[in-house]
């Protein structure tokens, strides 16, 4: 998939990659499992230290740390948006001061990209990863488990969007300050 530029409100930045084929980028890797591997969310570039925002009404739904920076998400922040699909950010700082339940406005900040040695080793930048209840309903009890990557043909394939439809709808939509 073509990377795309655009502008947000304060700052240039790139995105793309939804439903790219990464398997080549993993081929030997030491987490590589042998099989292929579709990037669910899209890749947004943008500077460490940029403020995140959620993009629609929504609850804090699950929260995840990566205290030793190995488990390749950094902050993690699950939102269940008004209209029931789900919003996954990736690779934020760690300080996140949410609680479980907690009710978000349209454009709060939720979070702030994280710099690669508290992101999960990443070049700085925010995976959003939209997804249905159907998804979040296959990890039930085991939500540490989403992953950014399933194999072609599988069931989270399925049961994700385009994260664009809401992050950069051209009106009100935005997540990147
Ligand atoms: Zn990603």
């Amino acid at each position: 998939m073509a990377r795309q530029s655009g502008r947000a409100k304060r700052i240039d930045y790139f995105y793309g990659g939804f439903l790219e084929d990464r398997t080549y980028l993993w081929r030997n890797h030491p987490t590589e499992k042998g099989e292929s591997l579709i990037h669910l969310g899209t890749d947004y570039t943008v500077p460490f230290g940029t403020p995140v925002c959620l993009p629609k009404p929504g609850e804090v739904y699950h929260i995840m740390f990566d205290p030793e920076n190995k488990i390749g998400w950094g902050g993690r922040l699950i939102f269940k948006l008004e209209g029931g699909n789900y919003l996954l950010f990736g690779h934020l700082k760690q300080d996140i001061k949410l609680q479980l339940g907690q009710p978000i406005k349209e454009g709060e900040i939720v979070g702030i990209i994280g710099e690669t040695t508290e992101n999960g080793n990443w070049w700085p930048h925010l995976h959003a990863q939209l997804m249905n209840s159907q998804f979040m309903v296959n990890y039930v009890n085991k939500f540490n488990n989403i992953d950014g990557y399933a194999p072609a043909n599988s069931d989270e394939i399925r049961n994700v969007f385009n994260p664009e439809i809401i992050i950069n709808d051209g009106s009100r939509g935005y997540a990147i300050y």
